[in-house]
């Protein structure tokens, strides 16, 4: 099986690429960390492609189908959470640059990998959106607005590739533990006057199951959804949250 995962050289990219690695799969993962990229296993493919600069993609792609000549799994994995602050005093450029990497780092991996996926006639896209993208998120609205639009994206990708033996659907992770998360608990800490561990606590608690989500869980779900297992699993949208209980999720 071959895989590529975008921003797959740290967080959730990487744990999906050491989650599809485990299987016997063979794992290509593309990032603009150059630091991250080069500390990957030996035996992956590593590449440093920005998921929202069109001539890098279409070169990378070119790129794995003469080297590969096929691809079963894509996560279109990219996203940056973009800028922290009320919708007005948000700068276009700074929405756009949160879109872009999110929204349309989605699309062009989609764009790309499909011709290839056609060829072979199946294939499995996973889009990375969030709890955000089905709830919104106060304070990003950039990153909620791409979120819910990568939804979009999966559930027209689902019908015009089911056809042809593709599926994709779309994970939405909730809170998930790590260093982006440490950010956003430490900023909220400080804004609040809480104890960071004050934070965790309340946001473990907005879920029904009174937890965070790791990586691993995350990558769990888009090795069932890259599998045959899944193979009538097509359009959907998957919460890996821990079910948020709290309509006001923070990721
Ligand atoms: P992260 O901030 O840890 O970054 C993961 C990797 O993305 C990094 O190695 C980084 O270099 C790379 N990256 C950033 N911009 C890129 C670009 N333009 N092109 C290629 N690579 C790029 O992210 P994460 O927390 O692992 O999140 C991964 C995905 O999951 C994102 O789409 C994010 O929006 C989504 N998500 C994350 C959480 C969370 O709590 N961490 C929750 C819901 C959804």
């Amino acid at each position: 099986m071959k895989v590529l995962i975008t921003a797959g050289a740290s967080g959730i990219g990487r744990a999906m690429a050491e989650a599809f690695d485990a299987e016997g799969a063979d794992v290509w993962v593309t990032d603009v960390d150059k630091k991250a990229l080069a500390n990957l296993p030996a035996h992956w493919g590593a590449a440093d492609v920005d998921a929202s600069n069109e001539a890098a993609m279409a070169d990378f792609f070119a790129e794995l189908e003469a080297r590969w000549g096929r691809l079963d799994v894509l996560c279109a994995n990219a996203g940056i959470a973009g800028p922290t602050a009320p919708v007005e005093e948000i700068a276009l450029a700074d929405w756009q640059r949160c879109v872009s990497v999110n929204l349309e780092g989605a699309f062009l991996a989609a764009r790309y990998a499909t011709p290839i996926m056609k060829t072979a006639l199946s294939g499995s896209i996973v889009l990375t959106s969030s709890t955000a993208g089905q709830y919104g998120y106060p304070f990003r609205a950039p990153y909620a607005a791409a979120k819910w639009a990568v939804i979009g994206l999966m559930k027209t990708l689902a019908m015009e590739l089911g056809p042809y033996g593709i599926r994709a659907n779309a994970i939405c992770p909730g809170a998930v533990e790590g260093e982006r998360m440490e950010g956003v608990l430490a900023r909220e800490a400080l804004a609040k006057g809480m104890t960071r561990d004050a934070v965790y606590q309340g946001y473990a608690s907005g879920t029904s199951m009174r937890s965070f989500v790791t990586a691993e869980d995350v990558a769990n779900m888009a090795v069932f959804l890259g599998s045959d297992k899944a193979r009538l699993v097509s359009g959907q949208v998957i919460a890996v949250d821990g079910h948020t209980e709290n309509p006001d999720p923070k990721v």
